[in-house]
């Protein structure tokens, strides 16, 4: 069984039913909906799609809506794109127009205000660079010091610069509402500077009654800056190496990455790994050797999920690239070493709050599977939050996890190493422990083969399971 998820970004290379179907098949645990690209009715479609096949296939998905934030793009360019060359002047100005090589526009009111001299303005992942010199009326000037081709809405990012714009957009609070509606998984938060960015998006959830987890993706040196708070709100993080390799540059990408699962899996949060893990995939059919050192990589830093972007969305390999991805780390997991009892355990007590016994009932039970060499751990859970808080201690068996809530199995699937299983009436203590229940139980961890007859489980739950962080029950079993 694979531990480390697979989440798979949807978009036009496989957004059809026969594509998703088969993405399910390969191994895709989580589909991401960049609400960056494409329409609600686009994404609404694939929301419908996943949950039939999921269901038909019983093949649990989770959902991942991932909010747009502040991208800026430069304007529309015409023709073929305006060449800017190394040393040039350039005028940056806030607007829609059409840029010419002398004169760039970026829709954000923010412009003048925020940039300073001596600020460097990034284009399309970097490969233009400006440099801000001076202000001309309401324009600033530039030099370019890296030329290059420039074609419409190419990305634009500002590592040196606050962004007064604040990262949840009007379109974000839509978007959000929309994925509400539909009963998505979890969020994923673009461009977080700071907690407020992910309170902000919090509080929005909250008003509306709904519980998802939240996703800061970490992509801005400011993100840097204030993990240590952003992840106290945030409920996972996404190392999201796109944008951050462009902000701090590439080469400083592998050691964050590290630091960051470290400070995570301290903090117990979980961590998505992300972009151009298999790049070369969205046009060729086999992976560079560089790719799937990455992938492994990933696997071994602790990272909880790799993510697949332009490989499943817009390439021409999708259900190979899952295939590759699942392989690479299969065959890594196998090895053992990502099941390392040396990293780092979540502290009692995070953000200054007082914990409730939970993280060492997490780390008993997982003990205690060692121990007596169980055969699996099964967590009975409301919400999914004792199976992901296992997780973390990165048990060597499957951590089978039983609720009677919908929606929690398809939120499992973010968590490492964790089965979903749905069963009915697993409300209270008394149904749990019945006799029945149990014979229940066993049947189907026999049935699913996590465990034969003879064989020795730990079980663990919070009881009562309705009341978030109460008594905890754990439990040695040996399957008659
Ligand atoms: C990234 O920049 O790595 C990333 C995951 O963000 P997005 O794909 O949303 O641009």
């Amino acid at each position: 069984m694979r531990r480390t998820r697979i989440v798979c970004t949807i978009g036009p290379a496989a957004s059809s039913s026969r594509m998703l179907e088969k993405l399910i098949r390969a191994g895709m645990d989580v589909a991401r909906l960049n609400m960056a690209h494409g329409t609600r009715e686009e994404h609404l479609a694939v929301i419908t799609r996943l949950r039939r096949l999921s269901r038909r296939r019983n093949r649990p998905v989770g959902i991942l809506l991932d909010l747009a934030g502040v991208k800026l793009r430069i304007s529309e360019v015409q023709g073929s794109g305006v060449v800017l060359e190394k040393g040039a002047q350039v005028l940056l100005r806030q607007g829609r127009r059409p840029a010419t090589s002398r004169t760039l526009f970026i829709p954000y009111s923010g412009l003048t205000k925020d940039l300073k001299e001596g600020h460097r303005v990034l284009i399309d992942d970097g490969r233009v660079e400006l440099v801000v010199t001076g202000r001309k009326g309401n324009a600033l000037t530039t030099r370019v010091c890296e030329g290059g081709t420039l074609t419409s809405h190419k990305g634009v990012n500002l590592p040196d610069t606050d962004i007064s714009t604040r990262s949840f957009t009007p379109k974000d609070r839509a978007d959000l509402a929309f994925g509400i509606r539909h009963g998505v998984d979890a969020f994923g938060v673009s461009f977080v500077s700071t907690a407020e960015d992910m309170t902000v998006v919090k509080k929005a959830l909250k008003k509306a009654g709904y519980e998802a987890p939240l996703v800061a993706k970490i992509e801005r040196p400011s993100a840097l800056e204030n993990i240590g708070e952003i992840m106290d709100v945030a409920d996972g993080i996404m190392v999201a190496r796109g944008d951050l390799g462009v902000e701090v540059s590439a080469a400083a990408v592998p050691i964050i990455q590290k630091d960051l699962i470290l400070s995570a899996a301290r903090k117990n949060r979980f961590v998505i790994t992300a972009t151009q893990m298999l790049e070369s995939m969205t046009h060729s059919s086999v992976p560079t050797r560089a790719e799937a050192a990455d992938v492994a990589n990933a696997v071994l830093d602790g990272s909880d999920a790799v993510m697949l972007s332009a490989e499943s969305s817009v390439g021409m390999y999708p259900v190979k690239a899952v295939q590759t991805m699942d392989l690479i780390v299969r065959e890594t997991e196998g090895n053992g070493k990502s099941f390392r009892t040396d990293r780092p355990v979540p502290e009692p007590v995070s953000g200054g709050r007082p914990g409730y016994g939970g993280i060492a009932m997490a780390e008993a039970t997982a003990r205690a599977a060692r121990e007596v060499g169980a055969r699996c751990i099964v967590a009975f859970t409301r919400s999914g939050y004792t199976p992901g808080l296992l997780s973390r201690f990165r048990p060597a068996v499957p951590i089978i996890a039983f609720t009677s809530n919908r929606q929690a199995v398809d939120r499992m699937k973010f968590s490492w190493g964790v089965v979903p299983l749905f069963m009915e009436h697993l409300d209270s203590a008394d149904t749990m422990i019945a006799e029945v229940k149990k014979a229940e139980v066993e049947k189907a961890l026999i049935k699913g083969r996590h465990a034969r007859r003879g064989d020795t489980v730990v079980i663990t739950a919070s009881l009562p399971m309705a009341e978030w962080g109460k008594t905890k029950f754990l439990k040695v079993h040996k399957i008659p």
